[in-house]
C-alpha cells in the first residue's frame, strides 16, 4: 500500500494529537493519585485524632487506670509507628521513642 504525502503528514498529525491526549491523561491520573493520598492521610489522621480524643473521654470520665483494650490499642498504635507519648501523641514515629517507651511501661 503506497501512501501519499498529504496522507502521510495526516497520519503523523493524528499520532501527536494522541500522543497529546496520552498526556493529559496521564497528568490527571497523577492529579488524582495525588488527591487519594491525601484523602487516604486525612482519614488516618481523623482516625487517630478520633480514638486520641474518645480516650481523653474514657480516662476524663473514669479517673482510673487505662483499661487493657486501651493498653492494647497503645501497643499496636506504636508498634504501627506512631507516638503514643502526651508529646507527640499521634504523630509519626521516627525510631524509638523514650517517651513512648515510658508510657507504655506505665500502662
Ligand atoms: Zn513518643
Amino acid at each position: 500500500m503506497v501512501m501519499d504525502l498529504i496522507d502521510k503528514q495526516e497520519l503523523f498529525h493524528r499520532m501527536e494529537q494522541l500522543q497529546e491526549r496520552i498526556g493529559m491523561f496521564y497528568q490527571e491520573i497523577s492529579e488524582l493519585r495525588l488527591m487519594v493520598g491525601d484523602l487516604l492521610e486525612e482519614n488516618q489522621n481523623l482516625i487517630l485524632e478520633n480514638a486520641n480524643l474518645r480516650d481523653r473521654v474514657d480516662f476524663g470520665v473514669s479517673h482510673e487506670a487505662p483499661p487493657s483494650e486501651a493498653k492494647k490499642y497503645l501497643h499496636t498504635l506504636y508498634d504501627d509507628g506512631f507516638h503514643i507519648c502526651n508529646i507527640n501523641y499521634g504523630s509519626m514515629r521516627k525510631g524509638e521513642c523514650l517517651f513512648c517507651m515510658e508510657s507504655l511501661q506505665r500502662t
